[in-house]
């Protein structure tokens, strides 16, 4: 019997985690499939662990991953997912923000054979000002420079296939941007709308630091746009500097204005430290295919093979 898998990670989610459960059951009695539930216990300190304790005694879908200390959601989903034995495997939170109620859309495009279902939020985010705008830039600068198309608006909860589930385990990358990964799987993808609830109970745990590191971990990851920073910045000073010298030669020998030897000097270091920063672009280059060798990316996914035994 086919299998569904719910990756779940938890942070100090006591009072969710019931409701997360009762929802999901109520689902799972109209499938046809046998089912899993895997909680991560990120290091919470409230009763989270007490609550898991009792949920998995009592019924043994429930299954729960109890981590040494904190390491934060990505690494909790990975560790979640890295144990998830279902053919269709769904990842979300505990805070019910996820709603259980388009999950069921989200079997049945599986079912209609997509590997990737996204859930995509349709209205905005309820946070304060600086995340919004914060996020707005980052998802523009990503979209426009990362190697891969990274669906917008879009967070971790979506259904992944068993097949795609085993590539991203294969992958040995520490600083995980899991969205990116899924995506640049390149599986065949859809999206299920739906409108994002305010958080149930507890708090965020999503602080802007946190959300600018996990932005980092995508930009680093998933684009090249920094370490060509040097490229432009090295064009734009040699670029200044030719035009000033340009202008000194025109006025010297055309003019006859006459300039102290430190004129032309400014000129000529503005030059090279244009080339300095082409210099360093060239290192962050060589960097850039460093960090793809380290993090082992498969260098290529085969979808499927014809005629071979
Ligand atoms: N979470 C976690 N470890 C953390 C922070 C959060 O496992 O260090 C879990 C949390 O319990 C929730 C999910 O990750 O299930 C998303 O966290 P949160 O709701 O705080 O993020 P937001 O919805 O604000 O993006
Ligand atoms: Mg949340």
């Amino acid at each position: 019997m086919n299998k569904l898998s719910f990756v779940v990670p938890a942070y100090n989610e006591e009072e969710n985690i019931p409701q997360l459960y009762k929802k999901i059951l109520g689902l799972t009695q109209n499938y046809k499939y046998d089912w899993e539930i895997i909680f991560i216990n990120d290091g919470s300190v409230d009763n989270t662990l007490k609550i898991l304790n009792k949920l998995s005694n009592n019924d043994k879908h429930i299954k729960f991953i109890d981590l040494s200390r904190n390491f934060g959601h990505q690494s909790a989903l990975t560790a979640g997912l890295s144990y998830a034995s279902g053919n269709a495997i769904i990842s979300m939170d505990c805070d019910l923000q996820d709603p259980p109620e388009i999950i069921d859309e989200m079997i049945k495009k599986w079912e209609n054979g997509f590997d990737i279902v996204y859930a995509r939020r349709k209205n905005y985010r309820k946070d304060n000002f600086l995340k919004k705008v914060g996020s707005q830039i980052f998802y523009r600068l990503l979209g426009n420079f990362s190697e891969v198309n990274i669906p917008r608006n879009v967070g971790d909860f979506r259904l992944i296939d068993k097949k795609v589930l085993r590539e991203i385990n294969k992958m040995p990358e520490k600083s995980r941007y899991i969205r990116g990964i899924v995506a640049w799987t390149g599986y065949n993808h859809t999206f299920v709308d739906y409108y994002r609830p305010d958080r149930k109970d507890g708090e965020s745990n999503y602080s802007i630091a946190k959300l600018a590191q996990l932005g980092m971990s995508g930009m680093l990851g998933f684009s090249v746009l920094p370490l060509r920073i040097g490229l432009v910045l090295g064009i734009i000073s040699i670029l200044v500097g030719l035009v000033v010298l340009l202008i000194q030669i025109v006025d010297f020998f055309v003019f006859d204005a006459y300039y102290h030897l430190y004129k032309w000097l400014v000129v000529v270091i503005i030059i090279f430290i244009g080339f300095l920063f082409m210099l360093i672009w060239i290192i962050g280059e060589y960097i850039g295919k460093i960090y793809d060798e380290v993090r082992g990316r498969p260098i290529y996914i085969i979808k499927n093979k014809v005629n071979f035994e």
